[in-house]
């Protein structure tokens, strides 16, 4: 199965490793599409895991599991990311569907590495992005028209 992080790569071989905990992610960019994938996958402990403890809050494995299950994910664009020594930020655009309409969280996420491992910290959220025209490249990255993929 091709990972839902979109990196065309297989599962197993791309953002599993990491949910199994055998494998850790390099960058913050990495981490943040597997965090996407985490919730594709409803994985939330791992998504626990990668939330950095002092920005977790009262967040519980049974919320994020929630949020997993009930948002149809439909695919990630990572739009920028950023590494300055052990602080990262991630841009990114995470789609699904509602209503039969495709939407986006698009957020500004920043991370950090203590001890070797990276961890979310927190994001802001940013102006929710409008759909490529009809014409435009689909935004899941396939190289086909909107109206012939996604859209
Ligand atoms: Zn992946
Ligand atoms: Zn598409």
């Amino acid at each position: 199965m091709l990972c839902p992080c979109g990196s065309q790569t297989d599962y197993s071989l791309c953002c599993q490793p990491l949910h199994l905990g055998v494998a850790h992610a390099e960058t913050p960019k990495q981490l943040m599409a597997s965090r996407y994938c985490a919730f594709v996958m409803d994985q939330a402990d791992y998504l626990l895991a990668t939330h950095h403890p002092d920005f977790r809050g009262d967040l519980t494995r049974e919320e994020l599991s929630e949020s997993a299950q009930t948002t149809a994910w439909h695919c990630l664009q990572i739009v920028d990311a950023t590494v300055t020594g052990d602080v990262g930020e991630v841009e990114f655009k995470a789609w699904y569907r509602e209503d039969k309409r495709l939407q986006a969280l698009h957020e500004r996420s920043r991370f950090s590495r203590e001890d070797g491992l990276w961890y979310y910290r927190d994001g802001e959220i940013q102006p929710s992005p409008t759909l490529p025209g009809r014409n435009d490249a689909c935004l899941c990255g396939s190289g086909k028209k909107f109206k012939r993929c996604c859209g």
